[in-house]
């Protein structure tokens, strides 16, 4: 007998563990039995031809319809073989003497096989290159096929050139036939409340299911599994962090906050007010905050960050605001210092006696301004030091940071966050905020360790945001009406951004993504537009007379942020950008943007950029502007920008459109990936249940000693890359 612990080698024989080892790095029989079906091919079913794709690794159940073999003179035979789903065709080529008369002995018209190979292309027509095959004979006994695919549903496994899915199947088949009853990790009791089958049903029935309901219900249970998994990491990872000592922060009435309060020019949202609350008494407590805020563009969350800075402040202690980038460091440092305005001028004249200082130290200070920035920091003369990565050298010293604000997390890596904490003597407080809405289930895992808050108002007597596809092509007089736009609100006093895929100083770079564009049946390629290129053209034509400036990152620092502080005091009338001004950017006189070639960008990204305008009281329009056609699946996701304003529905939408791997990051790549059957989208209550548990075992059992095969699970997912994956936030 065995167990999930035995050797593969014992099972399955020396030459198909060498093989299985080598293509898929399996060992035991556990690995074997992780490798999951791709899909239940139904016996009785064809495979949909017409659906396949080019270059991909296939294995497909076709009849056969005909097999013919080809003699050039002088040259080598060839068997051509067509098959069929009773709709689409797919060819089959041999070639060589001894392969093609055998083949053709086999494959004889009528009989129904899986084919496994690498699709290619030929002719226009799609073909497999001497595919391996198992043919299905129905009736006649063979031995082989009797065993393996007794059922009605043939598992179909992710494959190699040198183990097909027939031979995985037939090492799952012996590892079952010899396995041990599986002990369950989750108690009977959890299992009946979710109706979730035992593990070693589930693990059989995912690979023999007696029907494909049975194999829903066998990923059902597997998947839970895997989101228990994550769910108690993080849930230990929470745990711990929360019995970590951290110096208290709390509030002094009287001090720095409360002359800010009293000094705001506007009442803050329910929102903003409540958040607030909740980080005052969290830096208040003598464990580390960990917190994850998140909220749409130009909900406030800067306010709310600041607030939580000048508590730490005002309890003796320093803040360090961390940004993605130079442009926005340094727009968050003047905001900063205006909002706050004598309360940030310590020591110097005009400033308030309870003022502190703010301090921008970014990696391209000029040296001296740098090392005063540095003293500063060292000194606890700057109660708040804003910056970007700069801050997180090593020789960046604190005198007492007591609070770390994290901007835009998605663009910064825990690595970094983590640097930042090493630099206090206790691990100081920290908020991570957010602007890319944040689908539930993300944020259960991705930002898994981290309590939530979200900020889902927005500010009164914000003005709509107005969003238009412009079909270029299609519509030229509509273009026409979108620079005419941008003059009468320039007209109006106010400002515009037009923003382009390409900074355009290399064309080099952009010759992989070329844009076809289709014009009376003429296709034309060009490149996406470009920031130098556009600029000259809009100056000279339809933007004549305005005042236009560049911004992209190949400006010297110190040009990003004159121009910005210029574009900010209203002397520049027009920004032409790339997506430098995507994140944070925040100048509320600017009413109008003008994306160009918008089906370049992603979803969340033209969210995130069109957040850059109504930031006033002035109702904003966003222009999408487009070469492709009506048809395309890029104008679909450009209709869908331009017809709603929720950040969390376009959010869940970019995440349906990009590979999950992308979402999960090194939790989906790799081989010995552990979260297999998980989808962040179609398991979003799977997800939740499943963390409501991990929280009441883990609140009742930290270390999960009463649980040691859970304890095994989270061990397995935490070693590997997973590690760097929970930390991958
Ligand atoms: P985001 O959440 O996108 O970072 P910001 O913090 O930049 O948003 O705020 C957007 C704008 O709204 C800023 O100009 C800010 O001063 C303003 N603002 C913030 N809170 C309020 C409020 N309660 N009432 C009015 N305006 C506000
Ligand atoms: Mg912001």
């Amino acid at each position: 007998m065995a167990t999930l612990s035995t050797p593969l080698v014992d099972v399955v024989g020396g030459r198909t563990a060498t093989a299985l080892d080598k293509a898929f790095e399996m060992r035991t029989v556990r690995d074997l039995l992780a490798h999951y079906p791709r899909r239940m091919a139904e016996r009785g079913e064809l495979t949909e031809l017409s659906s396949l794709q080019v270059d991909e690794e296939v294995t497909v159940v076709a009849d056969v319809l005909s097999a013919t073999v080809h003699n050039r003179p002088g040259g080598q035979p060839r068997l051509e073989v067509v098959v069929g789903d009773g709709r689409a065709r797919l060819h089959l080529v041999f070639f060589g003497k001894k392969g093609v008369y055998a083949n053709k002995n086999q494959l004889q018209p009528g009989s129904r096989g899986l084919f496994s190979g690498k699709v290619g292309l030929f002719n226009t027509k799609r073909q497999l290159v001497h595919p391996d095959y198992l043919l299905l004979r129905g009736d006649i006994p063979d031995e082989l096929e009797a065993d393996v695919y007794a059922g009605r549903l043939i598992p179909v496994y992710p494959a190699t050139q040198a183990v097909r899915t027939w031979t995985i199947s037939r090492a799952v088949q012996q590892a079952l036939a010899m396995l041990d009853l599986v002990p369950d990790p989750l108690t009977a009791e959890l299992r009946g409340r979710h109706k979730l089958l035992s593990s070693d049903t589930a693990l059989r029935a995912m690979h023999q299911p007696d029907d494909y309901g049975h194999w829903q219900a066998a990923r059902k249970r597997l998947a839970w599994d895997e989101a228990l998994g994550v769910q108690l990491a993080l849930a230990q990872r929470r745990f711990a962090s929360s019995a970590n000592p951290a110096t208290p922060r709390p509030a002094r009435s009287g001090g720095l906050l409360d002359a800010f309060d009293a000094q705001l020019p506007f009442t803050l949202t329910t929102g903003q007010r409540e958040i607030g609350d909740l980080l005052g008494r969290e830096l208040a407590a003598p464990h580390p905050m960990h917190r994850l805020l998140q909220g749409e563009v130009g909900s406030g969350k800067t306010i709310v960050a600041l607030r939580a800075m000048l508590q730490a402040v005002d309890s003796g202690a320093q803040a360090a605001l961390l940004a993605p980038t130079e442009v926005l460091a340094a727009q968050h440092a003047r905001t900063i210092e205006s909002l706050l305005g004598p309360l940030a001028q310590r020591g110097r004249l005009g400033g308030s006696d309870a003022a502190t200082r703010v301090t921008l130290l970014t990696g391209s200070l000029p040296t001296a301004a740098r090392r005063a920035a540095l003293l500063e920091a060292a000194s606890g003369e700057a109660g708040i030091v804003v910056g970007t990565h700069a801050l997180i050298q090593e020789h960046v010293q604190f005198a007492e940071l007591g609070l770390v604000v994290v901007d835009e997390q998605h663009r910064f890596g825990v690595e970094q966050r983590d640097a930042l904490r090493s630099k206090a003597e206790q691990p100081p407080h920290v908020l991570v905020m957010t602007a890319t809405p944040i689908p539930r289930t993300v944020a259960m895992t991705v930002f898994g360790d981290l309590e939530t808050s979200t900020l889902s108002e927005l500010p009164a007597g914000r003005a709509p945001i107005t969003t238009s596809v412009v079909p270029a092509r299609e519509k030229p007089a509509w273009l026409e009406r979108a620079w005419s736009r941008i003059r009468e609100e320039v007209a109006a006093g106010r400002q515009a951004y037009i923003v382009c895929p390409r900074i355009g100083v290399d064309v080099s770079d952009c010759e992989a993504d070329m844009i076809d564009v289709v014009d009376d049946g003429e296709t034309e390629r060009r490149p996406p537009l470009a920031v130098v290129d556009i600029l000259p053209m809009l100056a000279d034509g339809p933007l004549h007379g305005l005042r236009l400036a560049p911004l992209h990152g190949r400006l010297t620092p110190e040009e990003k942020d004159r121009t910005m502080t210029e574009f900010a005091a209203g002397r520049i009338d027009v920004l032409v950008a790339t997506t430098v001004i995507e994140v944070g950017v925040d100048v509320p006189n600017a009413t109008v943007m003008a994306v160009l070639d918008a089906d370049r960008f992603g979803v969340s990204q033209l969210h995130q950029l069109r957040g850059r305008i109504g930031r006033g009281g002035h109702a904003g329009l966003c222009l999408l502007v487009t070469d492709a056609r009506a048809d395309a699946p890029a104008r679909e996701r450009l209709d869908a920008v331009a017809a709603t304003t929720d950040g969390f529905e376009l959010a869940r939408l970019d995440v349906e459109q990009r590979r999950e791997g992308d979402v999960l990051g090194a939790a989906q790549s790799g081989r010995r990936r552990r979260l297999r059957l998980l989808s962040l989208l179609r398991d979003e209550d799977l997800i939740a249940s499943a963390r409501a548990e991990a929280v009441d075992i883990v609140a009742a059992d930290p270390t999960l000693a009463s649980h040691p095969l859970l304890a095994a699970q989270v061990a397995a997912l935490v070693d590997d890359e997973q590690a760097e994956f929970l930390e991958k936030t």
